[in-house]
C-alpha cells in the first residue's frame, strides 16, 4: 500500500469509528438509557408492542398513586428487564411510519397537577435518565393551585427536557353534553377545554410543542375526538390499557396502562404484563392483544 492510500485508509477508519461513537453518544443523550448501549436483544428481532405507562402522584395515597419507593422500584424493573424508555414523540413517529422498533421499549407519562410529580417523580426520572411526558390541566394551576404546581415548575420541567402536554382546562367530563346543557353552552365549554387550555399552556411555556391531548379520566367520544383533531392535536391518549401495536394502522390515538393499586386484583402482575408486552418480539402469527 502506498503512503497516500495508507493515510486515506487510516482516515476512513478514524471517521468510521468517530461516526459510530458520535451516533451512540447522540442516542444515549436522546434516549437517556444505557440499555441502548448494552442491548441484549438480537439485531434481527423487531418489536411491535409498546406499552405506555400512566402514573399519577407518587405520595402513595389514593388508588392511582404509588409510593416514592414503588415508583423507583418500577423504574428499576424496567431497566433490569432490558427495556429502554423512549420519548412519546419517538413512538408517535414510529406509529405514523408503521415502523417496528429494534429494542424492547416503553413510554412513561404522568398525569395531573400534583406537586410531588414535579418535586419527587421528575428528579427520580432524571436520575434514571428516562424521558417522560407530563399532562397538565390548566385551571388548577391558574386559579387554585391546591396541588401546589406552578408555571415555574412547568417551565423548569420543559427546560430539563421533559415533554409538557395538555390534559384539558378543568379535568371534568366533557365528552358528552350534560343534562340540560344547550348545544351552544356545550360548544363554549368544549372550546375552553380544547383551545383555551392550549393557549394558556403555550403562553406559560412558550417553547413547548403541544401536539398531544390526554382525555381526563379516559372519557372520550367520536364527537370529542373529531373536535380535537379539528383543533390540530396530532395524538390523543386514552386509558384503555392496550399497548401500542406498531403493526396496526395508526389512527391518531394511543391507549395507556394506568398504574393503579385498587381496581385490579394484582397490580404487580399487571405491571409485569406491561413489561412482557414490551419484551415480546414481533410475531406475525400472534393474536391481537386485548385490553386488560
Ligand atoms: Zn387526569
Amino acid at each position: 500500500m502506498d503512503r497516500s492510500r495508507f493515510i486515506y485508509s487510516a482516515l476512513a477508519l478514524l471517521l468510521c469509528l468517530g461516526g459510530t461513537y458520535a451516533v451512540r453518544a447522540h442516542l444515549a443523550d436522546d434516549w437517556s438509557d444505557r440499555a441502548l448501549l448494552t442491548s441484549r436483544s438480537s439485531p434481527a428481532l423487531r418489536y411491535n408492542l409498546v406499552p405506555i405507562l400512566c402514573f399519577h402522584n407518587v405520595d402513595g395515597k389514593g388508588p392511582y398513586s404509588v409510593s416514592q419507593a414503588k415508583f423507583r422500584e418500577y423504574l428499576q424493573q424496567i431497566r433490569d428487564a432490558g427495556i429502554r424508555v423512549i420519548p412519546l414523540q419517538t413512538l408517535h413517529k414510529a406509529a405514523r411510519e408503521n415502523r417496528l422498533l429494534t429494542e424492547p421499549s416503553l413510554v412513561i407519562t404522568i398525569d395531573d397537577d400534583y406537586k410531588n410529580i414535579v418535586r419527587v417523580a421528575a428528579p427520580i426520572l432524571r436520575e434514571f435518565r428516562y424521558p417522560a411526558s407530563f399532562f397538565f390541566y390548566t385551571a388548577d394551576i391558574l386559579n387554585d393551585p391546591r396541588w401546589g404546581t406552578s408555571w415555574e415548575d412547568l417551565r423548569r420541567l420543559h427546560a430539563e427536557g421533559f415533554d409538557i402536554q395538555n390534559h384539558s382546562y378543568s379535568h371534568t367530563i366533557f365528552h358528552v353534553r350534560l343534562p340540560g346543557e344547550s348545544r351552544r353552552e356545550y360548544d363554549q365549554r368544549l372550546h375552553r377545554e380544547i383551545y383555551t387550555s392550549r393557549e394558556i399552556l403555550q403562553r406559560e411555556v412558550p417553547d413547548a410543542n403541544l401536539y398531544a391531548f390526554a382525555y381526563p379520566m379516559g372519557y372520550f367520544s367520536d364527537h370529542l375526538r373529531d373536535r380535537l383533531i379539528e383543533a390540530g392535536y396530532e395524538l390523543l391518549l386514552t386509558t384503555d390499557s392496550r399497548p401500542v401495536d406498531l403493526t396496526a394502522r395508526f389512527n391518531g390515538t394511543f391507549d395507556r396502562y394506568t398504574i393503579q393499586k385498587r381496581f385490579v386484583r394484582n397490580p404487580e402482575a399487571m405491571f409485569h404484563r406491561q413489561l412482557q408486552y414490551a419484551l415480546r418480539p414481533y410475531d406475525p402469527d400472534a393474536r391481537d392483544v386485548a385490553a386488560d
